[in-house]
Formats: C-alpha cells, sequence, structure tokens
C-alpha cells in the first residue's frame, strides 16, 4: 500500500483542501467498479494513480501519518479520492485504519468505500454472513464513531436502503441524475442531491455533507461527478498534482488554509 497527499487540491469539485489518494491494491476485490466504470482509471488521476503504484510517487503509510498530523486542527479533507481504505481488497486493515484514525483526530476527514460491496451475484445479508464483512463493517464503525466520517458506497437507491439498513456508517448513492430523481429512497429515507451539480456553486472546502458522520439522508452522487473530477483536474494541470511539497524535498510546513463545515451550510 502507497499513500499521496496533496496538500491544496486543485479539483474545481472539491476546492483547495488536502485530498489523499491511496494505491490501487486497496480497492476491494468485489467494487462493482473495479473492472470499469472507476472514474479513477482515466486521465490525469489515472496517470497519478499509476505513478503512485510504480512508486513514482507517494509515500508509505508512516509517512502519511506524519502528513495529517501536521492539518490544523478541525481540517475537512478528503481520503481516497482514487483507492479505498486501507486494506488488502478483501479485509480492510484495521490497525492501518486505526492509525489515520488516530493521526487525524481533531481534524474532519472523510472518505468513501466499497469494502461491503458483495460479490458478484450474492446478496449483501449473504456476504454480511463472512467473518471478512463483518470485520470490515465493524472497522468502519470504529472508524466512524473515532470522527474519521467513512461512507458507504452504493450503486443505486435501493442499494443505499440496505447499506443505511446496516447502521453502520452514512451512505452515499451514485445516480443518473440528482435532483431529478426522487428525493426519497424505496424505503423512504430522505435523498440529498450534492449541491456541487444542484446547486453549481457549493464545493466540497464548504459544503462538507459527507463528512456528516450523524446525518441520516442519503447523497446523491452523479454518476458522471467522477468523470467531471477527471476533466476538472485535466483543466487544471492534473500533473502538478504529482507534487508533494514534503515528499518533493520541501520540508517547510504546508502551508494550507483549514476548510470547515460552514454553520450555514449544514443540513
Ligand atoms: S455533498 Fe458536499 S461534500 Fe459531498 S461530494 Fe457533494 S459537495 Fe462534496
Amino acid at each position: 500500500m502507497r499513500f499521496h497527499i496533496t496538500f491544496r487540491s486543485r479539483n474545481q469539485k472539491t476546492g483547495p483542501m488536502p485530498v489523499v489518494t491511496s494505491s490501487r491494491d486497496t480497492c476491494p476485490r468485489h467494487c462493482p467498479l473495479r473492472d470499469e466504470g472507476c472514474y479513477a482509471r482515466h486521465g490525469p488521476l489515472g496517470w497519478h494513480w499509476t505513478a503512485l503504484d510504480e512508486g513514482r510517487t507517494g509515500h508509505d503509510l508512516d509517512t502519511l501519518l506524519a502528513h495529517l498530523k501536521t492539518l490544523p486542527p478541525r481540517t475537512l479533507w478528503r481520503y481516497g479520492q482514487a483507492g479505498d481504505l486501507p486494506g488488502d481488497g478483501g479485509r480492510i486493515d484495521v490497525e492501518a485504519l486505526d492509525k489515520i484514525v488516530h493521526a487525524q483526530e481533531g481534524r474532519n476527514g472523510y472518505a468513501y468505500t466499497h469494502y461491503l460491496a458483495s460479490p458478484r451475484n450474492w446478496s449483501l445479508e449473504r456476504w454480511l454472513r463472512t467473518s471478512t464483512a463483518r470485520e470490515n463493517a465493524k472497522a468502519i464503525a470504529k472508524a466512524n464513531a473515532a470522527g474519521f466520517t467513512v461512507n458507504l458506497s452504493a450503486e443505486s437507491l435501493a442499494h443505499a436502503d440496505a447499506l443505511a439498513a446496516l447502521e453502520v456508517a452514512p451512505v452515499v448513492a451514485v445516480v443518473p441524475e440528482p435532483g431529478r430523481e426522487s428525493s426519497e429512497t424505496p424505503e423512504g429515507r430522505r435523498v440529498v442531491p450534492c449541491p456541487h451539480y444542484s446547486s453549481g456553486r457549493l464545493r466540497c472546502d464548504s459544503c462538507g455533507l459527507c463528512a456528516r458522520r450523524g446525518r441520516d439522508a442519503i447523497v446523491a452522487l452523479p454518476a458522471s461527478a467522477s468523470l467531471l473530477n477527471v476533466v476538472s483536474v485535466f483543466a487544471l494541470g492534473g500533473p502538478a498534482l504529482l507534487r508533494c511539497r514534503i515528499c518533493s524535498g520541501d520540508k517547510a510546513s504546508p502551508r494550507i488554509s483549514a476548510p470547515r463545515i460552514s454553520p450555514a451550510n449544514r443540513f
């Protein structure tokens, strides 16, 4: 596993906040987007991801932890703009996740995970009867309880209902057209379209909805959102993402602002 932190992202959707990328070997084997449909495989983010996999950029877990500890208190930051939680593709590396949770204490980190995705042709119920899935769910719940928001990623609103019913973590769902679809899931849970796409103004650094652990609403993200991210990164000079000030020899403390959730933007 390798990691890379960009202290000030150029991504138009996130805004200039810290983002972390983890190598492809963290991706769950059962992720439905693993072979096709994963936004992170293409464009500048894909190049960055490959460079990380090949060791041309990035660093180990201990260095990531040191970087996280330099973030100012209450900094909103995103883990996993590509890649997933630390793990071997089947089981979450609980010890590594604990270290990340501990290192970011006092900050406001959030992530999305497919580690509860069930194998093809398996129901979620059947998957959750396995010890691996149960351990993964436990690790995700523990991270959320300790202040690091891990969202469960769903592929539809019905899937979001199934994941939300586990009461393990907040849930996001990819849908074709957030805002034009139902404002409720099939089981009646509230659906909030990602305001970056519905309002066209808010960015993650001023929204922070995905970092809210206690929310009951399902955040709906457009299926094309990830692709738009890549396009945005490309337009803003994606290769610059390969630079990391500390790892590239600049030992000065990174000068970053500390994006926080504005009370006016709470949902
Ligand atoms: S809901 Fe907010 S935090 Fe989540 S992806 Fe959209 S803009 Fe970012």
